[in-house]
C-alpha cells in the first residue's frame, strides 16, 4: 500500500486548496480546546449542518469547561436531545468534571492524554492535539479513510483490522511536520466536500492529478466493504400512563443502557408471538412493578437507529394494581403535558408527545 506516497506535491496541492477554500464553520473561528473538542464530538455520527445550531447553543448554554463540568447531567442531556448517541453527551460531562477537576480547566496537549479522557479516541485525540495545539498527529475517520483509500487505489476491505492499521500508519506517515491541524482539516473538508461518497467530484478535486483511484477509473468502488446485511427490525410498546389528575408517567432509562439517562413512555420489545397489548403489560410490570390496564392506540411511530428499525406502539393507559417501583429504570415520575419539554427525550418519544399535544407540525418537522 502507498509505496510512493508522494507527499510533498500532494501536501502542496491540498493545503493550498484548503487554504482557498476552507469551510467557515463556528469551532473554526479560534482553536480553543474545549470548542474543537466539543465540535468533534458533536460530528461523531452527525453531519455538518446538524451540528451547526446545536454548538451554537451548547457553547451559550456552557461557555467554559468549568460550566459544563457544573451542570447536572439532566441539563446537558436536554442541550444535546434530538443529536443522538447519548453516549457522547454523558462522556462530554465526565470529561469536563476531569478536565475541571484534575487538570485545572485546561485539556491535556498530548494525544495519549487526550485518550485516557471518557469519549475520546484516537481519532478525537489527533483532531484537538493536531488542531487546537499543533501537535504532528493524524486522524482517521469515515472521510479520511474514503480519500485515502482512493487517493491510493487501495482495494483490501477498509474494515479488516489489518487494512485499518495499515491506513492509522499511511495516516501518520502523510502529516506534513509543523501543519498537521490545517493538514487534518483538509483532508476531512475534501471528504466531506468533493471526495463525496457515491459521486465524487473529481472534476473539482485540486489531487486528482495524484489519485490513483481517479486514474484507475475506481474511484466509486473505493473504499472496498463488505456488502451490507439486513437491518433487523422490532416492534416495541409504550404506555402513556394517565394519573386521574391529569399527569402522565414518564421513566428515565438506565444510565449504562442505550439512550441513558433520556426520559422515555415506559415500555419494550415485543417477544415473538406476544401481542402488543400482553407486550406493555408484561414490561411495565418489570419495569415499574404495577398491574396496567391498556386502552385506546395512541399512534405508530417509526425509526432507524444504526444497527436496528423500530416501529413503536403507543398505547393510553392506566394503572390498576401497586404502587410505581424504580426496578427497570434509573427513576420515574408523574409530569403535566406541559412539563414535558423540561426533560430530555429521545426522539420516538417526542413524536408520542407531538401526537399527544396533536402537534402536526412538530410531527412533520421531526419525521
Ligand atoms: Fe476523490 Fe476524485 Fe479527488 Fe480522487 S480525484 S481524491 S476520487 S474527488
Amino acid at each position: 500500500m502507498a509505496d510512493d506516497l508522494k507527499p510533498p506535491a500532494l501536501h502542496r496541492l491540498l493545503l493550498a486548496w484548503f487554504d482557498a477554500e476552507r469551510a467557515d464553520l463556528p469551532w473554526r473561528r479560534d482553536r480553543d480546546p474545549y470548542r474543537v473538542w466539543l465540535s468533534e464530538i458533536m460530528l461523531q455520527q452527525t453531519q455538518v449542518p446538524t451540528v451547526i445550531p446545536y454548538f451554537s447553543r451548547f457553547l451559550e448554554r456552557f461557555p467554559t469547561v468549568e460550566n459544563l463540568a457544573r451542570a447536572p447531567l439532566d441539563d446537558v442531556l436536554k442541550a444535546w436531545e434530538g443529536l443522538g448517541y447519548y453516549s457522547r453527551a454523558r462522556n462530554l460531562h465526565r470529561t469536563a468534571q476531569i478536565i475541571a477537576q484534575e487538570h485545572g480547566g485546561e485539556f491535556p496537549a498530548s494525544p495519549g492524554a487526550l485518550r485516557k479522557l471518557p469519549g475520546i479516541g484516537r481519532y478525537t485525540a489527533g483532531a484537538i492535539a493536531s488542531i487546537a495545539f499543533g501537535a504532528d498527529a493524524p486522524v482517521l475517520d469515515g472521510n479520511v479513510i474514503r480519500v485515502l483509500a482512493r487517493l491510493y487505489d487501495i482495494a483490501d476491505d477498509v474494515t479488516q483490522p489489518a487494512t485499518h492499521t495499515a491506513l492509522w500508519t499511511l495516516a501518520e506517515r502523510l502529516v506534513p511536520p509543523g501543519q498537521a491541524g490545517a493538514w487534518n482539516e483538509a483532508l476531512m473538508d475534501l471528504g466531506r466536500r468533493i471526495c463525496t461518497p457515491r459521486d465524487p467530484r473529481c472534476a473539482l478535486c485540486s489531487v486528482r492529478d495524484w489519485c490513483a483511484a481517479f486514474q484507475a477509473g475506481t474511484q466509486r468502488e473505493r473504499p472496498v466493504r463488505p456488502p451490507r446485511t439486513k437491518t433487523p427490525h422490532y416492534d416495541v410498546t409504550a404506555a402513556v400512563i394517565h394519573h386521574p389528575d391529569g399527569q402522565v408517567l414518564i421513566a428515565q432509562r438506565p444510565l449504562d443502557k442505550m439512550l441513558g439517562g433520556l426520559w422515555e413512555f415506559p415500555g419494550g420489545k415485543r417477544e415473538p408471538g406476544e401481542t402488543l397489548r400482553a407486550c406493555l403489560k408484561r414490561e411495565i410490570l418489570e419495569e415499574l412493578g404495577v398491574g396496567l390496564r391498556v386502552g385506546e392506540q395512541i399512534g405508530v411511530v417509526r425509526h432507524g437507529y444504526t444497527h436496528f428499525r423500530i416501529t413503536l406502539y403507543a398505547f393510553h393507559c392506566e394503572i390498576m394494581s401497586g404502587e410505581p417501583q424504580a426496578i427497570g429504570c434509573a427513576a420515574w415520575t408523574w409530569a403535566t403535558l406541559g412539563d414535558l419539554d423540561r426533560f430530555a427525550f429521545p426522539v420516538t418519544d417526542r413524536k408520542i408527545i407531538a401526537l399527544l399535544r396533536g402537534d402536526q407540525l412538530a410531527l412533520d418537522l421531526e419525521t
